[in-house]
């Protein structure tokens, strides 16, 4: 590190990122390079001597940028939002400053109480239970990603559920899930030994917009006890990938206390929009969960990566994740007043990522975060709205959230097959444009193109110029189709 010359260089640095937020929409949103445009040109071996950073960041602009699919541009909305702000980026910098490595409370005390501070102050946002709180059993820790978090609550709930059946239930062990639920928590299911034959997709209709009902999970939980298996895990989600469909918190976490299963809650994307008040009904029953989760790089304005995980009982997770090791030892962590975070995650490293989540609430206020929810939920019923107005579109499941999944069906009687071929040539016809990147879904055998709205810069004329787009390509696909 050269302090005399990092202000100097950061500059360069802060003026070339200027520049980049400048000019990002005029960027094609979907990358358009072709597999190994980079590999192929660039050398096989690191260089010997140093570059100046001058040429780095050209090189940065002529052969790099190319290769992103711009995330940050105001015409993205594909998959889910990964939003950004002033104050997460400068916590971002304060963070990479001080890159302090807080494995446990001694190795940088602020990190951890600053984190303990963070996590109480949303949790008390979402209105969860007292119980999540610190002052009560629980607790709340930043993860990377929702898939860690799940990996660490589905080995505290293996361990305790061995515990009751005895060790060598684990081929026994049954995770309930639902065809909405995303694919890392089966994932998540296989990393901590549960076999992929003991994981249930309990499929979900149309006529429940894509919830899953307790009497659906009720009937598999049955029929595995029957059969001599035992039930373990159950995972709602809050704001689905594939269509925003809530599940009943409420009704699975009932079920969940009759069976001894362990509840958790997915709101990896529509977590943040919980903050408002409107919308806190969704989580009514979180207090029959034990762990709930959601991806604050989503839509908090907090930039990659910072994943909330909060759970009822701390102690489950310390009893799976805790380890001794002499070099870990120390009087703050034997008097057992301090939390040490290491043992609520997979690593021991941990970044200070308490500090963006801070620097955004005092920023912002919670004001004007949910001012920023509620805008995105009005942009996403503005092109509901739009949609619905054209009689060749129709919107497949209500906007709850800030994802709107539609399709162009322009005949009443046309199979699924061939309107999945229909929607797959008009969204490509938008992304290959390089004018906006949208992603699609497939919920029961219906083909929907998603759109999830809510990148920093999106403004309604982004979605309005959108639906131009959209019309502007229908023709011609409609068109393409007669000929
Ligand atoms: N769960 C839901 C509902 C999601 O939307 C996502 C990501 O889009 C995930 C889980 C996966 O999260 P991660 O990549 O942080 O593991």
């Amino acid at each position: 590190l050269n302090i005399q010359k990092f202000s100097d260089e950061a500059l360069k640095v802060i003026e070339f990122i200027t520049n980049y937020y400048k000019n990002v929409q005029k960027y094609p949103v979907r990358s358009q390079v072709e597999p190994g445009f980079l590999q192929n040109v660039y050398p096989k071996t690191a260089p010997l001597q140093p570059t100046s950073l001058e040429t780095i960041l050209q090189e940065i602009q002529n052969d790099i940028i190319p290769g992103i699919t711009h995330w940050q541009s105001p015409n993205f909305f594909a998959f889910f939002p990964a939003t950004i702000s002033n104050a997460a980026f400068h916590g971002e910098m304060l963070c990479t400053a001080l890159n302090v490595v807080g494995f446990n409370w001694i190795c940088s005390p602020a990190a951890t109480e600053l984190e303990m501070i963070v996590m109480d102050w949303l949790a008390k946002l979402f209105n969860l239970p007292q119980s999540f709180l610190f002052a009560g059993e629980g607790g709340g820790v930043i993860q990377g990603s929702t898939s860690e978090g799940l990996i660490c609550v589905l080995s505290a709930a293996r361990d305790k559920a061995l515990k009751q059946f005895g060790e060598d239930a684990i081929t026994k062990l049954v995770v309930y899930a639902s065809d909405q639920t995303h694919f890392v928590v089966q994932k998540a299911a296989k990393l901590v030994g549960i076999p992929s034959k003991n994981f249930r997709v309990i499929p979900t209709s149309l006529s429940n917009q894509f919830a899953v009902t307790p009497k659906a999970v009720e009937v598999a939980v049955e029929r595995d006890v029957e059969s001599g298996l035992m039930p373990f895990f159950l995972c709602a989600t809050v704001g689905a990938t594939p269509s925003g469909s809530t599940d009943p918190i409420e009704g699975l976490g009932l079920l969940a206390q009759k069976y001894g299963l362990w509840f958790h809650i997915d709101a990896a994307y529509a977590g943040s929009a919980l903050i408002c008040p409107e919308l806190r009904h969704y989580l009514i029953g979180t207090e029959h969960a034990n762990s709930i989760s959601m991806n604050l790089h989503k839509w908090f304005l907090t930039n990659l990566d910072c994943s909330g995980l909060w759970v009822k009982n701390r102690s489950d997770l310390l009893d799976t994740l805790s380890m001794t090791a002499e070099v870990m030892r120390n009087d703050a962590s034997e008097s057992k007043n301090v939390v040490d975070f290491m043992d609520w995650q997979i690593a021991s490293g941990r970044r200070f990522r308490a500090l963006k989540l801070w620097l955004v609430l005092r920023r912002y206020g919670v004001q004007n975060l949910m001012i920023h929810i509620r805008s995105d939920i009005e942009l996403a019923k503005h092109l509901e709205a739009l949609v619905k107005s054209d009689q060749r579109f129709e919107v497949v499941v209500p906007v709850k959230f800030s994802l709107v999944c539609f399709r162009l069906k322009p005949e009443k009687q046309q199979g699924e097959e061939s309107l999945k071929e229909l929607n797959w040539k008009l969204m490509e016809a938008v992304n290959s444009s390089g004018r906006a990147y949208m992603t699609h879904a497939v919920l029961g055998d219906i083909f929907v193109i998603r759109c999830a709205i809510g990148t920093s810069l999106t403004e309604e004329k982004h979605v309005n110029g959108l639906w131009e787009l959209i019309q502007e390509k229908t023709q011609l696909v409609l068109k393409e189709r007669l000929v």
